[in-house]
């Protein structure tokens, strides 16, 4: 899949950082996500107001490197309708090189997005740690469907990161997401993996008397 595709240019006018609240929610397979969110963020991220504020305006920077710092937060996520992710509190720090063809783009993202356990259902803050890397040529010529280099034409003065941010933190998130990924002091509820397996093994039987609200989801769902 080409990032070429998903990330969008613009020329409208530069914004600056974003400041923003804390986390919490749920999250957990990332395939059909990806999938989605390419989908609609080719339709809707230039559109997108608040998504404005990760465009980064390359027109006026000199020769070199540049630091630009953005927050990836809950309002972020908000403007994906489908995001599994809705709660996060990260920072996304982006250095950008500007060279005479191109542009090379590293991001460092780290902090935390909340997700829910695969095991128990509890939710919990999953820590992320992320570098990548991305490469925008000058040129006006078109590039190949395979190739992950964006082309930036003569009228792109910014480029907006969002798409890019998106995706490198649903490729990041495990692919099995437990209460342990949260640290020392995150585990699991061991009296709700009990009761998940009594439901596996004999759904039929009546459960005694619970005031969690999970396990009342799942008597309703085994009916
Ligand atoms: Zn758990």
């Amino acid at each position: 899949m080409g990032f070429s595709k998903i990330l969008c240019l613009s020329s409208q006018s530069p914004s600056s950082k974003k400041a923003s609240s804390p986390p919490n929610l749920p999250f957990s397979k990332n395939t059909f996500h990806l999938w989605y969110f390419s989908l609609h963020l080719r339709a809707n991220c230039c559109s997108l107001k608040s998504l404005r504020t990760y465009s980064i305006p390359f027109t006026g920077l000199k020769l070199g490197k540049h630091q630009f710092d953005f927050v990836v937060d809950d309002a972020f996520f908000a403007e994906f309708d489908y995001s599994l992710v809705k709660k996060a509190n990260l920072q996304c720090v982006v250095e950008l090189d500007k060279q005479e063809t191109m542009i090379i783009l590293d991001f460092q993202i780290k902090g935390v997005v909340e997700a829910t356990c695969d095991r128990c259902l509890a939710q919990y803050w999953q820590p992320l740690d992320i570098t990548e890397q991305q490469i925008a040529k000058f040129s006006d010529e078109p590039i190949d469907e395979d190739d992950e280099i964006i082309n930036l034409g003569k009228n792109d003065h910014e480029i907006n990161i969002a798409g890019l941010i998106y995706e490198y933190i649903n490729v990041a998130m495990p692919f099995i997401s437990v209460c342990e990924n949260g640290g020392e002091d995150s585990h699991c509820d061991e009296e709700m993996i009990t009761k998940l397996n009594e439901l596996a093994s004999n759904g039929n039987e009546e459960q005694t008397e619970d005031t969690d609200p999970r396990w009342d989801v799942l008597k309703k769902i085994n009916k």
